[in-house]
């Protein structure tokens, strides 16, 4: 068979377009810590976290509700205004079109950024060797033994692997742990753990009380204080970057 027999290849303008979007910030300032930058959120998550703030865009079968277009004629807007895109989710990583998504941008001139949850360490590992990643935030969410009570998923090998991936190739990265009350808890000694497994930069978040269900709320009494007191502790473990972010 001749070449010119094949279908024709879409550009890769047109494999992006197949990327899936839930939606589209246009400015953000905390997203990519010291970015200026859009945020494209994806759609779909494999994981089900008890503190999802993003559960209406977790659902793989829903269509996008933002076409790419619109990250097109954004870009194109503001040029000059706008440090890069990160891409977050829902799992941006569970999306083929992720790749091409991410060397448009790129070819656009601009940095991407990637928020991870850690579900697919083989398709991070081909954009970091593919030099596609200019930063990575990746959440850790609780000890290996305790991974399924926080995402309802076995995923922690997947994370871990994700997390080793990401220290070996030099590109800059936020390690980030989200806590709540029924947090599986074991807070200080995970981050010493990652300390220990070569994590610079890390982030304590206190997952927020606004939207949340009743039992989220029921349990938060004294929360406040408990948190203040491990992001104390953490701090003293001598991270060379360390970030609380309390609700
Ligand atoms: S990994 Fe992120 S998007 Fe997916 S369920 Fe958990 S918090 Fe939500």
């Amino acid at each position: 068979m001749s070449d010119s027999s094949l279908p024709p290849q879409p550009s890769l303008l047109g494999q992006a377009r197949r990327l899936n979007i839930a939606g589209l910030v246009p400015f953000s300032t905390v997203d990519w810590p010291g970015k200026i930058v859009a945020s494209v959120f994806c759609q779909g998550c494999p994981w089900r976290c008890t503190y999802c703030q993003n559960y209406e865009i977790l659902d793989f079968k829903v269509p996008g509700a933002v076409p790419f277009a619109e990250l097109e004629d954004l870009l194109g807007r503001r040029k000059k205004l706008l440090d890069g895109v990160v891409f977050s989710g829902g799992e941006a990583l569970a999306q083929a079109a992720l790749i091409p998504a991410a060397s448009w941008v790129k070819g656009q001139g601009f940095q991407v950024g990637l928020h991870a949850a850690g579900a697919y360490p083989s398709r991070l590992q081909e954009m970091l060797t593919a030099d596609l990643l200019d930063w990575v935030g990746l959440d850790i969410k609780a000890m290996p033994t305790d991974y399924r009570k926080v995402t309802g998923v076995a995923g922690a090998a997947k994370a871990f692997a994700c997390l080793e991936t990401l220290l070996a190739s030099g590109v800059n990265y936020e390690v980030r742990l989200t806590i709540y009350p029924g947090h599986p808890g074991k807070v200080v000694e995970l981050a010493r753990d990652l300390a220990t497994r070569g994590v610079k930069n890390f982030a304590l978040q206190q997952a927020r009380k606004l939207g949340a269900s009743p039992e989220f709320t029921a349990q938060a009494a004294g929360w406040d204080s408990q948190v203040k007191t491990w992001a104390k502790e953490i701090k003293e473990l001598g991270f060379a970057n360390f970030s609380f972010r309390p609700a």
